[in-house]
């Protein structure tokens, strides 16, 4: 492609493994020339995303963050200074894997309430934290599932808070508007990462999807990364507050 995001900053959160859709949107974003930072959630993961960063671009920074944690958010903002920064990719969720398995009306308060904190509020806090580094405008995305809308077996509180993810993108999007930053959710189509080999049945998910999607196949990660430099990019400019969806069709059909 053509350098869609060349003297452009972005900030990618969420990468845990060469797997992570967080990983394949650095590399389409280090594809189109963009200045990449990705962040990871702890000490466990930094060895191995310091390599991703390395094979991402020469000049790629990978930070911690935790985004539970408001000292290692004011920290990433601290590394990000003094700014442009251009694009947020948000691409982080969790809920407890027994809240993933059983029927969802046992689901605890606090796997209630974690899985609603890591997975949509802090697309809230990422977003008020990044916003005025964001001083010549820009594009901030998260990555949602189909979940959100429909019942999808076992994806349960995730689902809750994807819902909850994608309200937050409609009243971020109204609120920053005026700032020129657009906000907007990639609806992703079934992946297997380390975070969906935690839903029960997964393999069911991807073999019903192939069986039923209008392509007949899956989504592949670079389709969903490719969307997000769309999304970033000067092409992307008049959407905002969109859930755009990369699932090789499957969310039109009934049956
Ligand atoms: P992944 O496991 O590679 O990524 C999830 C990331 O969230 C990991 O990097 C993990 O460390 C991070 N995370 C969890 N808790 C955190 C915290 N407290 N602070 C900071 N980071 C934290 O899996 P993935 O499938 O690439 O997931 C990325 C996003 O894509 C998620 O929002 C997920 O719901 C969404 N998504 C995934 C699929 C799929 O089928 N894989 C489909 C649609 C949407």
């Amino acid at each position: 492609m053509s350098n869609l995001l060349h003297g452009k900053t972005a900030l990618i959160l969420g990468v845990a493994n060469k797997w992570s859709l967080a990983y394949a949107i650095g590399r389409s974003f280090a594809r189109e020339g963009a200045n990449l930072v990705i962040t990871y959630q702890g000490e466990r993961q930094k060895l191995t995303v310091d390599e991703l960063a390395a094979e991402l671009s020469p000049t790629a920074r990978a930070i911690q963050c935790d985004v539970t944690k408001p000292e290692e958010l004011a920290a990433l903002v601290d590394a990000l200074q003094p700014g442009p920064l251009h694009a947020v990719v948000h691409s982080i969720a969790f809920a407890n894997r027994e809240d993933l398995s059983r029927p969802f009306s046992e689901t605890s308060r606090d796997g209630f309430l974690l899985a609603l904190e890591v997975s949509a509020y802090s697309l809230v806090a990422v977003s008020k934290a990044m916003a005025p580094l964001m001083t010549a405008g820009g594009s901030i995305v998260t990555l949602t599932y189909l979940g959100a809308v429909r019942v999808i077996p076992n994806y349960n509180i995730m689902g809750v808070a994807k819902a909850a993810l994608e309200a937050s993108v409609r009243y971020l999007a109204n609120d920053l508007g005026p700032a020129n930053i657009r906000v907007n959710a990639i609806s992703a189509g079934p992946v297997k990462t380390a975070s969906a080999r935690g839903i029960k049945d997964f393999s069911k998910v991807l073999d019903g999807v192939a069986a039923h999607a209008p392509l007949r196949r899956n989504t592949d990660p670079a389709e969903v990364a490719d969307t997000a430099v769309f999304l970033a990019s000067e092409l992307g400019r008049g959407v905002t507050g969109n859930v755009v969806y990369v699932d090789a069709g499957f969310q039109i059909m009934g049956l």
